[in-house]
């Protein structure tokens, strides 16, 4: 029998009269497998809980924030006390030393950092200072690359090699799109073309370090590296977004992973705890530049909120070198599963990986860009998505985006899902 959805599809049904979509972030819609939204109601550890009573096991953890799992005691207990005492001043608190510190201790680039509310604000501000500090205006990203919403960054390639940005978003002006140059991730040979054109002009390149937002596309070997030195020869800075990889991919980041140091570092998700966060840091000699004591302007009325802090710090607290090791272990033993799973039913099946990071892709062929991203067949993965749903398995309702582990995924967990996919896999013809 299936799952019953009655009281999440009553929610809907109010929800798209007051909200557009009925949702408050467009991923939320289960649009493309063709599913209405499920309404939650609680979570703890690996396991969360929609309206209708339904349980799963939860591989998207808020979008990837919740690397401890949901309702960690550590954070909620900080939680509590700290609210109890006010939830924001607008004026400096301790708090805020102990987050920002964490993150310079561990995040290699980072000497001087600032909070703020999103990931995307972080991307938008680092952006800023990048052409506040070069004097320069271009910026070039990668396709496939997804830094938040900020108007510099929505933007698509055009169809050549290396192409003055073109709006991916009706809203965004094209006085602003083209200041962006997109080129296709891990293709340092568009890169140099887009340098030979725009180079005097290139005030950032901004990168995933490792991909998360077309599915998991690990950098090919060399790319990060070939990037630093390109960018150093051109003085043009060297914005690594991590957002999704910051205290994910491993314990000092990508960075640390794969041992390249970016100019500035932009953070979210992993470092906010489940509250929302996002921050920027980098080379003091850059930061300094920010108001009040450069003349780069960002500010915000709840950065660095002791609510959002708390759960940061105790989050981060909790994470150790062994941490990641563990999560390396669960996500090898998953790995494994899916694999065999494919083999048996004969299914093309793509795992890309990084670290603590992976993703399946329905295809042949490697994946190393956007292009081949996506060969990958939206039939199956819609198949194997609404298979895994009504198994308790709740995944990230897109092909483009990779599963979140937890430290509260249990072994049992992990089982669970081959045991899903497996039945999954079984139905694609
Ligand atoms: N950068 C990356 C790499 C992201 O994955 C995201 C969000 N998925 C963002 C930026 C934007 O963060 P936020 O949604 O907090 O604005």
């Amino acid at each position: 029998m299936g799952k019953e959805f009655n009281r999440s599809i009553d929610a809907y049904k109010e929800a798209v009269d007051i909200m557009p979509g009925g949702v408050n972030s467009p991923v939320r819609a289960f649009k493309s497998v063709g599913m209405n939204p499920i309404f939650m109601e609680s979570g703890k550890g690996s396991k969360i809980y929609d309206i209708d009573g339904n349980a799963y096991i939860d591989y998207v953890l808020s979008w990837g924030p919740l690397i401890l799992g949901h309702a960690d005691d550590r954070v909620v207990e900080s939680l509590k006390k700290v609210v109890e005492k006010g939830t924001s001043f607008g004026a400096p608190t301790e708090i805020e030393n102990k987050l920002a510190q964490l993150v310079i201790d561990r995040v290699p680039s980072i000497e001087m950092v600032r909070m703020v509310n999103s990931g995307t604000e972080a991307t938008m501000s680092a952006l800023r200072l990048a052409r506040g500090f070069t004097g320069r205006n271009k910026i070039l990203k990668f396709e496939g690359n997804y830094h938040g919403h900020g108007d510099s960054l929505l933007i698509k390639a055009g169809s050549g090699v290396a192409t003055l940005g073109l709006p991916d978003s009706p809203g965004v002006p094209e006085s602003v799109a083209k200041h962006t140059i997109t080129v296709p991730y891990n293709d340092m040979e568009s890169v140099r073309y887009a340098f030979e054109q725009y180079g005097d002009d290139l005030a950032a390149v901004i990168v995933e370090p490792v991909s998360g937002n077309m599915g998991v596309v690990p950098p090919v070997q060399n790319f990060l590296q070939e990037l630093r030195q390109m960018t150093t020869e051109n003085e043009t800075l060297l914005i690594f977004d991590e957002v999704m990889t910051g205290f994910r991919v491993g314990y000092n980041g990508a960075q640390g992973y794969y041992k390249v140091t970016p100019d500035l570092t932009c953070l979210g998700k992993v470092i906010g705890g489940g509250l929302p966060v996002g921050a920027y840091g980098g080379k003091k000699e850059i930061m300094e530049m920010i108001a009040p004591i450069g003349d780069i302007y960002q500010a915000g009325t709840l950065s660095g909120n002791p609510l959002a802090m708390t759960a940061g710090y105790e989050t981060l607290s909790a994470l150790d070198e062994k941490t990641y090791e563990l999560l390396n272990e669960k996500i090898d033993h998953l790995e494994e599963g899916y694999k065999q799973a494919a083999l048996e039913f004969n299914v093309p099946l793509n795992i890309n990986r990084a670290g603590s990071m992976i993703g399946f892709f329905f295809t042949n062929q490697g994946v190393i860009n956007y292009d081949t991203a996506k060969t990958s067949n939206l039939d199956h993965f819609a198949s194997y998505y609404r298979s895994m749903i009504e198994a308790g398995i709740f995944l990230p309702p897109s092909q483009f985006e990779g599963l979140f582990l937890s430290t509260a995924h249990s072994d049992e967990d992990i089982e669970k899902t081959i045991t899903a996919a497996h039945h999954a896999f079984s139905k694609i013809k």
